[in-house]
This record gives C-alpha cells, structure tokens and sequence, in this order.
C-alpha cells in the first residue's frame, strides 16, 4: 500500500504533522515502535501556551499538576532565583494521556496508527527516500510513501538512513526517577538546581506531579548521571527521607541545536530528531509540536500543489521564532558550561526571574547581557559574550 505520507514516531511532534496532513484529506500512517505513547521518561513540564499550540484546552484529565513557577538554585542553595508571576503559569502534564489526546485528534481525521511497528531501515536513493521497512511483531513489512517524516526521535533512523547531516547532533544523557511520599512544599514550584558538584554541565529538578508522586531527575555532561542523582536525592533529605523510587528511566535530549538539514528531497525531520529543543532547559514538547504543525502543513501543501520545493518552506517558517530561539538558548549554554560554582552564586545575586526565562528560553538575551555588564566579573564572562 501507498500513503501519502509515512511518519515515524507518535511523539508530540508526529502526532502533530499527521493532524495536519489528514485535516487536509491525505492518507497519513504514523508507524511507531512501542506497544503504548508516552513510555519514554520525560519531566512533563510544558508552559501553559503548550496547549495553544497543541490546539486543545488544557483538560484537567491531561494535567497532572499546575504550575506557578520555579526556583533555580545556585549550588552553594543559599538564594534562589524565583520565578512566578501569570507569564511563567505551566502544567506538569500527564504524558502518556496528553498523547493519546493528540492521537485521538489525529485519528478522528482519518489517520491511520500503528503500534509495535519498528522501522529498520529506509531506502534512500537519488536524494529520495522510497519505502520503508518496519518490523511488526515477527513479520516483516515494506511500506510507500509519497512524503517520508522522521519524528522518531533521538537516534532517529530516519536521519540516519536517510543521512541527514547530524554533524552538529549533541546529546546529554539524563536519568530520572518517579519517587513517591516525598515531602515537597509548595507543589507548584518546581525547583531547578545548578552546580559542578551538583550536576556537572546541566542540572537536577524536582517536579511534583501530585500529593503522592514526583519526577526527579538530572541531566550530566561527562560523567555517569545515576551517581550525581543518588547524591542529589541523598543531599536533600528534607523532600526524599521516606521517599521511595517507583520507576526509573532516561534517556538522551538534544543540546546541540537544530540541524543545519532538516529536509532531504521527499523526507523532513522534526522534533528532537531534528535537535529542536530549547538547549539550556532540555524542553522539547512544545518546540516538537510547533514542528510537527509546520511540517504537516508544508507536506499538505506540497501534495495539494503536487511540488516537493513547497517543503522548503519549513525551515524557513520554523526559523522565526523557534530555530532563533533555539540558537539564542545554545548561545547562553555554551556560555553557562564554562561558569564556576562561585560565578553561578554571584548570578543568583543579580538576575530575577525574568532573566532567567529569557536566558533560558533564547527570548531577550541582549537585555539580560546589558544587565550584567555593570558587574565586575559577570560582565566579563558573560555579557560580552552573549552580546
Ligand atoms: C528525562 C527527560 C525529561 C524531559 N523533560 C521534559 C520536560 O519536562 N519538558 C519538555 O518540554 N521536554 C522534556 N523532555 C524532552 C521531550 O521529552 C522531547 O523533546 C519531546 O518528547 C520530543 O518529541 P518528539 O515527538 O520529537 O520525540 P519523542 O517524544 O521521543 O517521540 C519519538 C517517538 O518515535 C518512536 N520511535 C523511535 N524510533 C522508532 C522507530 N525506529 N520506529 C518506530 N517508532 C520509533 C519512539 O518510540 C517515540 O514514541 C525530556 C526528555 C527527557 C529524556
């Protein structure tokens, strides 16, 4: 059988192109691996404008806990950084359900899902990609496609078969536990922790999702994450002290900024096998699925007008504001890799919340370096940089 289009992976950034690719009457397959959405781990943390973008209401069915804000804690945790206020409101979803929300929407306009099919390889010949061959159960099965959509993820196939370049592709591993009878205050802050000692070129979080359960997890550059988890949980015995692991995952997230190629002649990439992740937070969901959304209706447009080069229009179209704020984000990374546990201290003394989000989120970063430049060794190490 012939589809219009084939997608690989119902993540948020698939589930989101086959919305658009069916809306508009093609035939769209999403073919993915797992036996159910949402196995992945993930801290589940999305800014309320997520559900803008995934064009549903914020169902209190699809939400786990609502968010006011945040606290960054520098490593030596003797001041934070507060954020809050109605600009930084979020949700820590429930994962799993927000996806079946989005694939029940995909579904009810027409398009066909496929669980436990793994795709294997693709055949790519002359800067086209031909069919694909995917594994369901025991069996084997090829399937064609007019438009091929790799949404599959970190370590994506379809990148690879298809030999996007993946040059400037850079990962951190993270672990994270799902802990239950923590002891956590104020449930609607989540709380972010920085430090060299703490977690070395990345950072640990604490996310309640409820009065009984928690994500907790970490992200390291360099060394074993398990290690620096154990000892953060172990340090900060006041949330953790009767607290028990129930489930353990991980995985990698994409830090190094969005491909330089994200369409190859009949195939786009999007979402985190594109690197479309906000590089100093880890946060995918809501930059996957802005993807997802432009890739589905570049692919409708080009089977409309029967002209592959429509698909061009995605990276332009991504570009402003999301590929800018990712590289916005990259900037600030690169520049916060290189800080000491005394300079990350001496931030915490002088940025507010609305620094942090827009350092962190690659938005106003100008204004944040003209800040710093009145400081005697911040301006030095950071504000000229990020100029
Ligand atoms: C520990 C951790 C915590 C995170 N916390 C947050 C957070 O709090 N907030 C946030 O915004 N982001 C977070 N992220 C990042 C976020 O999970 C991703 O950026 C987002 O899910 C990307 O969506 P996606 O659709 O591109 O990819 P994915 O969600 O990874 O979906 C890809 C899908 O493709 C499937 N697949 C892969 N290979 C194949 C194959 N060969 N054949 C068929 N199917 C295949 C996979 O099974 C998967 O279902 C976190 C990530 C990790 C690892």
């Amino acid at each position: 059988m012939e589809y219009d289009a084939v997608i690989v992976g119902a993540g948020p950034a698939g589930l989101m192109a086959a919305r658009k690719i069916a809306d508009k009457g093609f035939s769209v397959l999403i073919l993915e691996k797992n036996k159910d959405l949402g196995v992945r781990a993930c801290a589940e943390a999305v800014s309320a404008s997520a559900f803008e973008t995934a064009e549903i209401p914020p169902s209190p069915s699809l939400i786990s806990n609502s968010i006011n804000g945040a606290y960054i804690y520098p490593p030596d945790e003797k001041k934070y950084v507060k954020i809050s206020g109605g600009n930084y409101r979020g949700y820590i979803l429930n994962k799993p359900l927000f996806l079946y929300a989005l694939a029940s929407i995909a579904a009810s306009k027409g398009c066909d899902i496929k669980m436990q099919c793994e795709v294997i390889d693709v055949e790519f010949s002359n800067n086209r990609a031909h069919y694909l061959k995917y594994r369901y159960k025991d069996e084997w099965h090829y399937v064609k496609f007019k438009y091929l959509i790799g949404a599959d993820g970190v370590g994506s196939i379809v990148a690879r078969s298809c030999k996007f370049d993946m040059s400037n592709y850079e990962i951190i591993p993270t672990i994270q536990y799902v802990m239950v009878n923590c002891n956590i205050p104020e449930r609607d802050m989540i709380r972010i922790y920085l430090g060299n000692e703490v977690a070395p070129r990345g950072y640990a979080w604490i996310f309640a999702k409820n009065e009984y359960v928690a994500n907790v997890g970490i992200g390291v550059r360099g060394a074993p994450a398990k290690p620096y988890l154990e000892k953060f949980i172990e340090s900060h015995g006041d949330f953790f002290k009767k607290a028990k692991i129930i489930k353990e995952g991980g995985g990698g997230v994409p830090v190094g900024g969005q491909l330089n190629e994200l369409v190859k002649g009949n195939v786009l990439l999007c979402g985190d096998a594109a690197g479309q992740v906000i590089p100093l937070t880890g946060g995918g969901i809501r930059s996957s699925m802005e993807a997802g959304k432009i890739v589905g209706e570049c692919v409708a447009k080009a089977l409309e007008a029967n002209d592959s080069s429509l698909l061009n229009e995605y990276p332009k179209r991504y570009m402003n504001p999301w590929g800018n704020r990712i590289s916005k984000s990259l900037k600030v990374l690169r520049v916060f890799e290189e800080l000491s546990d005394e300079d990350l201290n001496a931030l915490a003394e002088v940025l507010v919340g609305e620094d942090v989000v827009d350092l962190a989120n690659g938005l106003d970063i100008k204004r944040v370096a003209v800040k710093l430049m009145s400081h005697p060794v911040l301006a030095l190490k950071i504000a000229y940089k990020l100029i």
